[in-house]
């Protein structure tokens, strides 16, 4: 009599965007899947808080862009289009204390926008036009597409070739910066490349209960254990895994995998590889988790009168500078008063430069509200409104930095992996949802044979 086959067990480390895509691939080829999440719920920096005394509820509610292929796919096919909301995507750019719009969408817009040179307007216009061009290679999800033109240039150099120095940093700059905080200077100029193929002409919406519940549904169907923090992985005879996890409470566990998905940000998957062999995870790849840098992202939000600043608005600070307030982002919401009436506020998260960042990161919260509400009239100088404090959100692992040739090594190092180890993340694409998502469904493909 033959033995029954087992299906092979596969570890996905990691409950984000981009563990959850991998899990989903790896139950549907007939895997069982056990999902380890430190964390109390899948999502990972795509997950929202909830506060039941406003509604919506929800806040820092990523935005999903009607560009992301793989995205649509999914919420097409889970049936999720009533989850989405449309939210208007009104830019306003302040240089000198003076906030403009600045619409990615209007041409017109953008030749009566008073903070670049009319010279610079032309050519940004033109230089939009021709990215736009070459749309199908400028992926800002698929590090295969665009690694060739990842020719270590920076997104600075490439905008002050392109544009004047004012110019560049009241033109593009500022949306770039002001979505992800990281320096112009230290990210890849195919990063910007990509963006001005794409922005123009997108629709933008979020998830009515927060991004998780596609989380939630990729993750279907495999065993997850949230409050799970993996911190040890060994092979074991056989080549198999051996994945040590310690619970929210009680004795750590340890259980053995056939293979593993690490799909944790990158210095956490660089100290877990640091245990695992030299022919399980390899020098270059350790080389590449080791060397990727983070943005932090600090998320302070406020309860506002409506009358203070315009509604669905996101205010990014211009110039070359790291100022002391990134951005803002305002959403209507209904509050509930002393009494228990509604009354209409405005629910503002402010985003701090890169340097108060840093410094009010793991502060007590009513420092960072302290801190930052003076900030708001950085760029809205005509507030009257008393900001109050609402909700707190850290990312210390905010943004991974596309630095300048960090392309062309990902696809090296997505090419090279394989079982019984493989890493994904954002860290090979671009800060996004779908980068992410993109990158556990491959990384779960190496371990198939299927890519
Ligand atoms: C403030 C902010 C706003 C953003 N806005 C947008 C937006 O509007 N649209 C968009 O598309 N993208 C946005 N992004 C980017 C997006 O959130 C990320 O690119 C994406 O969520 C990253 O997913 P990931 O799975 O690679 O990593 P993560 O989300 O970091 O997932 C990693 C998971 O691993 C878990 N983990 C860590 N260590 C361990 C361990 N040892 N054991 C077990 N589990 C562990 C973590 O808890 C986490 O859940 C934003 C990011 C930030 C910070």
């Amino acid at each position: 009599m033959s033995p029954v086959s087992r299906p092979a067990r596969t570890a996905v480390i990691g409950g984000g965007m981009a563990g959850c895509a991998a899990a989903r691939t790896l139950v549907k080829a007939g895997r069982e899947v056990v999902l380890f999440e430190a964390g109390e719920g899948l999502g990972g920096r795509a997950r929202s808080w909830h506060r039941p005394e406003i509604e919506p509820h929800v806040g820092i509610n990523l935005m999903y862009v009607s560009f992301y292929p793989l995205m649509t796919e999914l919420i097409r096919e889970y049936g999720l289009r009533d989850e989405l909301v449309k939210i208007s995507s009104d830019v306003y750019i302040v240089h000198k204390g003076r906030p403009v719009p600045l619409s990615s969408d209007s041409p017109l817009n953008l030749l009566k926008y008073p903070h670049a040179p009319l010279a610079d307007r032309f050519r940004f216009l033109l230089w939009s036009l021709g990215e736009v061009r070459r749309r199908k290679q400028l992926d800002l999800f698929d590090p295969v597409k665009v690694a060739p033109f990842d020719d270590g240039t920076s997104a600075a150099e490439l905008g002050y070739r392109k544009l004047s120095r004012e110019g560049f940093d009241t033109l593009l700059r500022p949306q770039i910066e002001g979505f992800w905080n990281f320096a112009c200077e230290k990210i890849s100029a195919v990063h910007a490349r990509a963006l001005l193929a794409w922005l123009g002409g997108s629709e933008f919406y979020v998830f009515r209960d927060g991004m998780q519940v596609l989380a939630e549904r990729n993750a279907e169907g495999a065993d997850v254990r949230t409050g799970h923090e993996v911190t040890d992985l060994q092979t074991v005879d056989g080549g198999r895994v051996r994945v040590t996890a310690r619970p929210a409470s009680g004795e750590p566990v340890t259980e053995t995998f056939d293979d593993v998905v690490v799909a944790v940000p990158a210095p956490i998957a660089a100290k877990l590889a640091a245990a695992l062999p030299q022919e399980v995870v390899g020098a270059g790849t350790r080389r590449f988790l080791e060397s990727q840098e983070y943005e932090p992202a600090l998320s302070v939000s406020f309860l506002l009168d409506p009358a203070g600043l315009p509604s669905h608005a996101h205010i990014v600070a211009g110039g070359p500078d790291d100022p002391p307030l990134r951005n803002m982002i305002t959403y209507p919401r209904r509050v509930r008063d002393e009494q228990g009436r509604p009354v209409d506020r405005l629910l503002v998260f402010a985003y701090p430069g890169r340097a108060v960042t840093r410094r009010l990161l793991g502060r007590p919260t009513e420092e960072q509200f302290a801190e930052v509400a003076p900030l708001l009239r950085t760029l809205w100088p005509d507030l009257a409104a008393e900001p109050q404090p609402f909700q707190i959100a850290e990312r210390p692992f905010g943004f991974p930095i596309p630095a300048p040739g960090r392309y062309r090594r990902s696809v090296e190092v997505m090419r090279n992996q394989g079982a019984p180890v493989v890493f994904a993340g954002d860290y090979f694409n671009s800060p996004t949802t779908e980068a992410a998502m993109l990158s556990g469904v491959r990384a779960a493909e190496k371990l198939l044979g299927t890519r």
